[in-house]
């Protein structure tokens, strides 16, 4: 499995451009990819998905973490030039996609194979897990509801690996003692701190990073 990021506060490729926002891109074999939130903007967005080879109508599926602009700017300019994806939603989210397959998510659901939503938690975001060999990657959005119960609900899905997004103020580090890869994105704080703590398992995110699972 392999995790571009596509939209971000930093960029890691020169020709690409940052924003306040976040959106990632989940390729797995054989199968259609997977954006995961929108950014900010159409405009970035779409720059930076050309020039990493992303083809917008290509996409089968997106996942919104949650509603707020940084994460959705993107999504209908998205739904314009592409006519298959599924969608898949946070319950909270007040829109209405009509002729699209939508799925309103609340509950922990499966998206494909080894793919799976944590469920909309506390009422607010969903995560993504990614079932990978080297166990349970996780995605985050903003992480606005509680690292533990983020981390509680991917656990459910098997021993966790990694993890990558939007921390937000999160700051009880010892929460990712047991992980073995932390890619701090976005909103995150405390990325200094993260880094410094962990050192040796810990990625700069940034637009056009690419994590290899
Ligand atoms: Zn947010
Ligand atoms: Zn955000």
């Amino acid at each position: 499995m392999k995790i571009t990021i596509v939209y971000d506060n930093e960029v890691k490729k020169e020709e690409l451009r940052a924003g306040w926002g976040f959106s990632a891109l989940i390729e797995d074999e054989n199968l259609p990819p997977l954006l995961f939130d929108t950014g900010a903007d159409s405009p970035t967005l779409l720059h930076n998905m050309k020039r990493l080879n992303i083809a917008p109508q290509d996409i089968g599926v997106i996942a919104i973490s949650h509603a707020h602009g940084d994460h959705t700017g993107g999504l209908s300019e998205i739904l314009r030039m592409n006519e298959i994806a599924e969608l898949y939603l946070p319950s909270s989210f007040r829109r209405a996609f009509p002729g699209r397959e939508v799925t309103m998510v609340k509950d922990p659901v499966q998206i494909r194979e080894d793919l799976f939503s944590t469920g909309e938690l506390e009422g607010v975001e969903q995560s993504l897990a990614l079932r990978t060999d080297k166990g349970i990657f996780v995605l985050t959005g903003c992480a606005h509801p509680a690292m533990q119960s983020i981390l509680g609900a991917a656990a459910k899905f098997g021993k966790l690996y990694g993890i990558a997004g939007g921390f937000h103020g999160f700051r009880s580090f010892k929460a990712f003692s047991d992980l073995s890869l932390i890619c701090p994105c976005h909103c995150t704080m405390y990325k200094q701190e993260i880094r410094d703590l962990f050192k040796a398992k810990s990625l700069d995110c940034g637009a056009g990073l690419v994590i290899e699972l």
